[in-house]
């Protein structure tokens, strides 16, 4: 190839040859098929989005594509820059690469005139406001938390393309918890809908809604969307949701000009309508497909495929999965790590300095990512890694003190301050000032943004009781001034840094060193999935991408308490049974949904479970939760069947994780004994 120089289109041609040779015989299958629906169905680090990448620049390089006719479109912006940077990379200019939002807001912003019959209308950015006002309108009485929760129920509604109508049946055959009774929360989407239309606004999934809808109802918009792009390209497409798939239908129209690549095995936002079936059955429906399988794992050590391999082997067979294992191409690495601490400020602690050491072996900080479940756990490692002198960058949450909950509480509790306090009463300070905010200590409420929330307060009364242990005499000024300190400290600006992200947010991303941290039983498995089998197998999901995004050193721990001092019972997430050296895999319960059918026991266990409903009311009533969120009715059968004497008992049972264990556990016990 190295004598052809001259002529343009001879350059092009070698610059396709070059492309193609980055790539193994499968993927190059993958990069040729330039025309017709391609669908690459592969384990994570095979090189899918190397690949997708790799054949659009072939494709341009060849002439087959006209760069401004392709778009590529993910889920998140910054998958979406990714893709960008990778295809300059390759040097190709022009192709769109955006997220399914940002090219809607693009075709529409031109389009509204003819379809809306005027401007872009106002995009309601924050669903809250008009949530409230709905739910008002509804009689119903909510805070910050069940509205947030409000608002993802109609997001999922609407994701999921479900209309008032439809959600209360739909939410019960998807198994969704929503703070409300899902009548009460299809009348507040009714509302909302309604309340929205008459303003004239759009919310985000209107955006994709109407802008299929353009297409699907305007001949003239769809053949000049349809005539501009020609190739269509969808990473991630595992988590694609109904609504995004009709929008990606109407933009095709009927042709077949589409390649979608993903792995099932990472499918991690079901919860919120994503539908890996578009991907499995992408072959049934596009019968002439080129289906392309890749096995090779470029990204991680065969140590590290190891255990992801076991990991994912251990979940419960799906309908139409291919067996994806995945086989390890690079030299051999350390063993994966699994460490076990008292609890979490230790178990954060060691893991700064471990970064710390790698750092100053010369590892770049950068290539280092400490990933957690939920982003309420950040702010422990937020300050052992200040504490370590180790710089990080955080991805896919607020930082902890720019919570609105936190800089809630820090405002009250410097106006408590300024009121002066009596000295030597920090701890119970803290706790009233918070109370007054609606946190109750012993009592976190369900739903993932109420958690979250409650969480974070939590870690505030966390860091109290540490500081009194350290200094008897601190005072609440004092306690402000060092939130203050520990403020100013994690807001110092950081450009190398190690990344502290969520699972989710980890999707797509590589690091050399990974810790994935935090893992007991109820925080992941989260316990809010525990009463749901197919919940608990998407947490599995989510730990698989966790271990996939390490090339090198993967190292996972956990801690038996989350407070020094506090009672180590804790157990270590389910997952890891199998993985840890020694320990064997559990058997994954059978993927049953709880029956809702009336519970009979006769004789004493009967009393025992009409004793525990009573206990269950009692407890529901007052913490303003629904039954079925305390123990399912199924959970107290079993309980009352098999009349467990101990906690350790007690977690034995199906339905009962750390939390549930936590704050409810002794009462159970001393119910079942009275
Ligand atoms: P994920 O499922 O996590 O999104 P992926 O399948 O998209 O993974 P990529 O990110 O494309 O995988 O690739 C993983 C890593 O392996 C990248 O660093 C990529 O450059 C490298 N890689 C992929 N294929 C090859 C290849 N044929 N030769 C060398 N390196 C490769
Ligand atoms: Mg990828």
């Amino acid at each position: 190839m190295s004598q052809i120089a001259g002529a343009p289109g001879d350059v092009r041609v070698e610059g396709a040859e070059a492309v193609l040779a980055q790539l193994d015989d499968e993927q190059r299958a993958a990069a040729r098929a330039v025309s017709g629906p391609v669908c690459i169905l592969a384990g994570a680090g095979t090189g899918k989005t190397r690949t997708i990448t790799h054949r659009i620049a072939y494709g341009v390089h060849t002439g087959a594509f006209v760069p401004e006719q392709v778009l590529a479109v993910t889920f998140t912006a910054r998958a979406a820059g990714e893709l960008r940077s990778r295809l300059a990379g390759l040097g190709v200019g022009g192709v769109q690469a955006r997220t399914f939002h940002a090219a809607a807001m693009r075709q529409l912003r031109y389009f509204a005139p003819r379809v809306l019959g005027g401007p872009m209308p106002e995009l309601v950015e924050n669903k809250l406001r008009l949530v409230a006002a709905a739910a008002s309108r509804s009689r119903l009485s909510t805070d910050r938390t069940s509205l947030r929760d409000l608002a993802s129920e109609i997001e999922w509604a609407k994701t999921t393309l479900a209309t008032p109508d439809d959600y209360p049946a739909r939410a019960q055959a998807a198994g969704r918890e929503p703070p409300f009774e899902p009548a009460a929360v299809a009348r507040v989407y009714a509302s909302y809908e309604s309340a929205k239309q008459r303003d004239g606004a759009l919310d985000f999934e209107d955006l994709l809604l109407v802008t299929a809808f353009a297409l699907e109802e305007h001949p003239d918009v769809a053949r000049q969307v349809r005539g501009q792009y020609r190739h269509y390209v969808v990473d991630e497409y595992q988590d694609v949701n109904p609504l995004q798939q009709r929008l990606l239908d109407a933009w095709l129209g009927g042709r077949a000009d589409v390649c979608v690549v993903g792995d099932p095995n990472q499918t991690i936002y079901s919860f919120t309508g994503a539908d890996p079936d578009y991907l499995l059955g992408f072959a049934d429906r596009y019968p002439d497909a080129e289906v392309v399988k890749l096995e090779r794992d470029y990204r991680s050590t065969p140590q590290v495929v190891a255990l992801a391999n076991k990991l994912i082997g251990q979940a419960p067979p799906r309908r139409g999965l291919p067996g994806l294992r995945l086989l390890g191409q690079r030299a051999e690495g350390p063993a994966p790590r699994f460490f076990e601490h008292p609890d979490e400020p230790t178990e954060a602690a060691a893991v700064a300095q471990a970064c710390r050491a790698l750092v100053e072996a010369g590892t770049p900080a950068a290539e280092i990512a400490v990933l957690f479940r939920i982003n309420a756990q950040s702010e422990v490692y937020e300050n052992a890694l200040s504490a370590a002198g180790v710089p990080y960058v955080l991805r896919g949450g607020e930082r902890f003190f720019e919570r609105p909950e936190v800089r809630e509480a820090v405002l009250l509790l410097r106006g408590a301050a300024a009121g002066g306090t009596e000295p030597g009463a920090l701890v119970p300070t803290v706790r009233d000032v918070l109370a007054s905010t609606g946190w109750v200590e012993h009592r976190p409420p369900p739903g993932g943004a109420a958690r979250d929330r409650w969480q974070s307060l939590a870690a505030l009364v966390d860091l109290a009781v540490d500081l009194v242990a350290e200094d008897p005499t601190m005072e609440l000024a004092g306690f402000v001034a060092h939130l203050a300190a520990r403020a100013d400290a994690q807001h110092a600006p950081t450009v190398q840094g190690v990344t502290l992200a969520s699972m989710h947010a980890a999707k797509g991303l590589e690091w050399d060193a990974v810790f994935v941290v935090g893992l007991v039983d109820g925080v992941l498995p989260i316990s809010q999935s525990l009463s749901r089998p197919d919940a608990v197998e998407e947490e599995r999901r989510l730990l698989y991408v966790a271990v996939t995004r390490a090339r090198e050193q993967l190292t996972l721990s956990w801690s038996l308490a989350r407070n020094p001092g506090g009672r180590r019972s804790r157990p270590r997430s389910r997952f890891l049974d199998g993985l840890v050296p020694g320990s064997t895999p559990t058997a994954a319960p059978a993927p049953r949904r709880q029956k809702r059918a009336k519970v009979v026991l006769e004789g004493e266990a009967g009393e025992r479970f009409e004793r525990l409903r009573a206990w269950r009311s009692e407890t529901a009533a007052s913490a303003s939760v629904p039954a079925y969120v305390v123990f399912t009715d199924a959970t107290l059968q079993a309980i009352a069947e098999t009349r467990p004497a101990s906690l350790r008992e007690l977690a034995a049972l199906p339905g009962i994780g750390a939390r549930k264990l936590e704050l409810y556990g002794e009462d159970v016990l001393a119910t079942l004994s009275a």
